[in-house]
């Protein structure tokens, strides 16, 4: 295989990956710009070697996959993605394609690409059926309850008739800073992005966050305007706004390149100052007969396109490289900068990732570098400005010891670790993190506190803040904290004990385990015990979980240490139980079952399983029973069951059942 295929070959495997993590986890890895950058290299391999294109790759397909906790709802029309074009060249190229067709004097209508995730509204009788994702297109995700919680969107039009629209949920850049303001002194990860923000928001299980999340939504696109006598895409938008819904009020019909180019040009400027993020300019033909006449491929319709922004930079000089050591232990490079302002925010400090991140850009102390905000809420160091070196530049050298206990540094896989769990850093981080508010919650317990706390011995373990009233009179004493503080403390300690599962898990600090995948965890173990019998295989079956968390939750998991931990912590009174909202399972729920025979489960497991999933599992049969499940040498039930056509279940079938 020559250099190219191989190349082909690892880029769809990369861009899969990255698909997964953009689309199904809400987490991307890379900014949209390396993506991009990705997908055009594999879309020129492909336009060379034509006849090796993998019926895999991401050029052929809509990204997304279904999160199988929704209901799916298939598309009437599919729900197509866009093409991308990203120099004035591509434009005309756009342009010249479709005057090939014989369409002499075309005009587009332009409009800002919404940074969010696409919706699809279904109206039956003026009445709202249902709201769905573009999924994958083909099928999307039920997200009506969510969608309602959207105030833009009307419930009732104005006229009793039966239309889909669609549209853009988005996420205003108000609302994710303040959420990630709000996260960052909670100790949490800050969103990447508005567009993932709103993504995760509206596949919520639980409307309620959703509702929290202020969502709102753009309506752009009338799937079959000639239904309604209208014969161009300007006119479906007035027609849409007509009906009530939000039309996005930049949209602008322009004539040929030169308009799309100061479209362009007008709204580069203004990206900055609108309250919503944008990723590009989305060009469309206007007459609805030329656009069914071009038609569309698998992936994208041909008589429109999507201008992406390039990536926002500045130039700054980097005054120094610090480590700091993470709770897990992880030792991180950062960036101190000359401070500078990107879109709005003023930076000083940004993380360089790792050692091969830095050696890879040959980033040295002393230069300027060019730093880009590309779709990313923590702007990145991109590269370095060579042609600006002095000589006098510092290259960087990976420290081998902990810059705190001076322990010597492991490496595994692209990362440092200083492996000394008692190192006081990785120590404090991780007490710190143990309390803090999307963890255990342990009001008060600030970072300050957490400090003062382990600089006295009175905490130095996890266990110790539950020891904490052994030190009541010695708390007294210090400067600060009266009766009544030290009171309160306790109180909220105790209080703790009661948190449900996920806030444990989350708070142990499980490497890649943020508060919402211990919640998915803990939702589908829902307790400690049964979670720490469950191999990665049993993790990996739950569809948001990847191979690396699950290796990463068994490893922790199964060390003894950590085991002693958890012991401990169970000793001390801590709730090891999931007690958020059950998701029940609706092939279950109401559901009436009848057991006869042995099985190869025990059968108070499997009632037990039934019943946690919201079905009851009754003794005799009746016209009212749902199935019944059948073992080896069944008893009179089976017959009772046969003669009045109740469905009969075997074990495998009530397993795959059972599962969610
Ligand atoms: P897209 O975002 O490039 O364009 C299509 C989408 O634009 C439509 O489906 C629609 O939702 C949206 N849109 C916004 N405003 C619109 C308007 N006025 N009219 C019509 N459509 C409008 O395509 P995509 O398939 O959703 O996503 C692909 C993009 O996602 C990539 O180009 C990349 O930037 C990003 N991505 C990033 C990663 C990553 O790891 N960072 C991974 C996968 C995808």
């Amino acid at each position: 295989m020559n250099d190219n295929l191989k190349r082909m070959e690892e880029l769809v495997d990369i861009l899969n990956q990255l698909g997964y993590e953009y689309y199904t986890l809400d987490n991307p890895s890379v900014s949209d710009s390396e993506y991009d950058r990705l997908m055009q290299e594999l879309l020129k391999l492909e336009s060379m070697y034509p006849e090796h294109v993998n019926p895999n790759s991401p050029t052929s397909r809509v990204g997304g996959k279904i999160n199988e906790s929704f209901k799916k709802i298939t598309h009437g029309i599919p729900m197509l993605s866009l093409a991308n074009v990203f120099t004035t060249e591509d434009i005309i190229n756009f342009d010249k394609r479709i005057r090939k067709e014989n369409i002499k004097e075309p005009k587009y209508v332009c409009e800002l690409k919404i940074d969010g995730l696409s919706l699809s509204l279904k109206y039956t009788n003026g009445n709202l059926e249902y709201a769905a994702t573009r999924g994958d297109g083909v099928v999307g995700e039920d997200i009506t309850d969510n969608v309602k919680t959207i105030k833009t969107i009307p419930l009732k039009l104005p006229k009793p008739i039966d239309i889909e629209v669609r549209g853009e949920i988005y996420i205003s850049k108000k609302t994710l800073n303040e959420l990630n303001e709000k996260r960052i002194a909670e100790g949490l990860e800050p969103f990447k992005n508005a567009r993932n923000l709103a993504s995760g928001s509206i596949r919520q299980l639980d409307s309620k966050v959703a509702a929290e999340r202020k969502l709102d939504a753009f309506i752009y696109h009338l799937p079959n305007p000639l239904d309604y006598g209208l014969n161009t895409h300007l006119e479906a938008l007035n027609f849409m706004k007509d009906l009530g819904f939000v039309v996005n009020p930049n949209n602008e019909l322009v004539d040929g390149v030169s308009g799309i180019l100061s479209y362009i040009s007008e709204k580069t400027k203004i990206r900055s100052d609108l309250p919503y993020d944008i990723d590009g300019v989305v060009i469309k033909l206007n007459n609805i007969k030329d656009q069914m006449n071009l038609g569309s491929t698998v992936k994208y319709p041909k008589w429109a396109t999507a201008y992406k922004f390039p990536p926002l930079e500045v130039v700054t000089k980097l005054k120094d490289i610090i480590f700091t050591v993470g709770r897990t232990g992880q030792v991180t490079p950062n960036a101190i900068l000359e401070p500078v302002n990107v879109m709005g925010s003023t930076i000083s400090k940004t993380t360089l990732h790792n050692e091969d991140y830095v050696r890879d850009k040959d980033i040295r102390v002393g230069d300027y570098v060019v730093i880009i905000k590309a779709g990313d809420v923590i702007p990145r160091v991109e590269s370095v400005k060579i042609e600006r070196r002095t000589g006098h530049e510092i290259p960087f050298k990976m420290i081998t010891t902990c810059p705190i206990c001076n322990h010597p540094l492991v490496k595994k896989d692209s990362n440092y670790y200083c492996p000394n769990t008692s190192c006081p850093a990785r120590h404090i981080e991780s007490l710190i993190h143990f309390a803090s508010k999307g963890a255990m919650n342990i009001s008060g317990f600030g970072e300050r506190i957490v400090e003062d706390m382990y600089n006295l011995g009175f905490i130095k373990e996890i266990t110790d803040f539950y020891h904490l009233d052994k030190y009541k009179n010695e708390l007294m004493l210090l400067e600060g904290y009266g009766e009544k503080s030290i009171e309160n403390l306790l109180k909220e300690i105790e209080e703790s004990k009661n948190n449900s599962l996920e806030r444990l898990l989350f708070a142990l600090g499980i490497r890649h385990v943020g508060l919402k995948t211990a919640t998915i965890i803990a939702r589908k173990f829902m307790d400690m015990d049964t979670l720490m019998q469950a191999s990665e295989k049993d993790l990996n079956s739950i569809p948001e979980i990847g191979v690396e968390i699950s290796k990463s939750v068994v490893s922790f998991l199964s060390e003894p240490h950590n085991q002693e931990l958890i012991n401990n912590l169970k000793e001390l009174g801590l709730n090891m139980k999931y007690l958020g909202e059950v998701i029940l399972n609706e092939k279950i729920k109401d559901k009436s079952f009848v057991i006869t025979g042995t099985l190869d489960i025990k059968r108070d497991e499997l009632k037990n399983m039934i019943e946690t999933n919201g079905g009851k599992v009754i003794e005799s049969v009746s016209k009212k029973t749902d199935y019944l499940i059948l073992g080896e040498n069944p008893g009179s039930k089976y017959e009772k069951a046969k003669s009045l056509n109740i469905p009969i279940l075997n074990l495998e079938e009530i397993l795959k059942m059972l599962e969610r």
